[in-house]
């Protein structure tokens, strides 16, 4: 593959002329990043982590958000995603929290990009393709998660020492680990983590300037752990990343809704099947609607039986969800244009995103991070 100053993404398509729309209610971010700096120390900077586009809720906007909060970097998972916050001009400090190719060492040097690296290896064969440019890193310690890092302090030292002599190549700007189950309120595999991070912390003569092992659910429920910095995900959104068997110790507010609007409406007779695999027949004359949105867009296949609300009432989701489009019960003959909740607040009742991955069988950080570009998105 050749080196490219960048490589042009494909366009994607959004779906500006289809009444199905993702909102995102700004002021939830402010208030979830707000309420989190409140319990953090002074010293404790906030890096948001707006990877797999902002969660869901959009990359770029996202970055803005979080950082007019209070946020002073940002974690996304890819370098091209690192690279988007370039091109939209955002110079603070971002962090590609995944293994880059050593190929593409420079192209992250030349857009003052860090980079996570989890072996020696990495640090030498990235050498030959820095050249006289200088790359920051973050080092990955991995004390029990298991994905990416150095396991041992016999690994890491030479890691250290090598960064220390290669300085102008590599600016050591951060180590970091990444804890497994923080979100549990059993705490014994978290304390083994914590045992072996400070087991390979003492292998360092001088510290970094960020230490960093705190997602959401360390933060919240571990702050006494948290280094200098923090990396904040999920509770940007207003998500509990535990999925709620852990209470969080601020309210976090949800800061996305799905909506769409009746596309089409139509009576069955009793007898008259809906959808692919005929799986629900009409046990009386009754109304039912189409919905826009279908799987291609995030909303998961398996939600049949799981409910939306059509004008503030609960309306049974019928038949099997259609790539593009999904059908549900109504009370009574509604107009075409009506409002359709899918995830979200209207009157007395709420869907959550919680709500839908439970009906799922997932998590709620699956269903936000599947809602697909196609959707337009719109910031209120
Ligand atoms: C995704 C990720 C985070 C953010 O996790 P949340 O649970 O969303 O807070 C933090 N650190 C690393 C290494 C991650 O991959």
């Amino acid at each position: 593959m050749k080196e490219a100053s960048k490589m042009a993404n494909a366009p994607q398509i959004i779906g500006y002329h289809r009444p199905t729309e993702i909102h995102v209610k700004l002021a939830a971010i402010t208030h979830n990043i707000g309420e989190e700096l409140k319990r953090t120390n002074p010293g404790t900077e906030m890096f948001a982590v707006i990877k797999a586009n902002g969660y869901g809720h959009g990359l770029i906007e996202m970055a803005h958000a979080c950082l007019s909060a209070g946020a002073t970097g940002l974690c996304v998972a890819i370098l091209d995603e690192a690279l988007a916050l370039r091109e939209a001009d955002i110079t603070v400090p971002v962090l590609v929290l995944g293994i880059t190719p050593v190929q593409w060492a420079g192209l992250a040097a030349e857009n003052n990009i860090s980079l996570t690296v989890g072996d020696l290896g990495w640090l030498q064969a990235a050498q030959a393709v820095l050249g006289d440019r200088q790359l920051s890193v973050h080092l990955a310690l991995d004390t029990g998660m298991g994905r990416i890092g150095f396991q041992h302090p016999e690994e890491l030292a030479p890691a250290v020492s090598f960064l220390t002599e290669h300085g102008e190549q590599y600016d050591f700007a951060g180590i970091f680990t990444h804890f497994a189950t923080a979100d549990e309120a059993d705490t014994a595999y978290f304390k083994r983590q914590v045992g072996r991070w400070q087991a390979m912390m003492a292998v360092l003569d001088e510290r970094p300037r960020y230490v960093h092992v705190s997602n959401t659910a360390t933060s919240l429920w571990h702050e006494a752990c948290n280094g200098n910095m923090i990396r904040f995900g999920v509770g940007i959104y207003g998500l509990n990343p535990s999925g709620g068997s852990l209470t969080a110790p601020y309210e976090l507010e949800p800061a996305l809704s799905l909506t769409t609007e009746l596309a089409f409406v139509k009576q069955l007779a009793a007898g008259d099947s809906v959808s692919y695999g005929a799986t629900y027949t009409a046990a009386q004359d009754e109304w039912v609607g189409t919905l826009p949105i279908g799987y291609a867009d995030g909303y998961p296949r398996r939600m049949q039986g799981f409910h939306v609300l059509v004008a503030g009432q609960e309306c049974e989701i019928i038949g099997r969800v259609c790539m593009d489009q999904m059908m549900v019960r109504l009370p009574h003959e509604l107009p075409v244009g009506t409002l359709v909740t899918m995830v979200g607040t209207d009157g007395d009742h709420t869907i959550s995103l919680q709500d839908v991955a439970d009906y799922a069988g997932t998590i709620h950080y699956e269903i936000a991070t599947n809602l697909g570009m196609r959707l337009q998105r719109v910031y209120e």
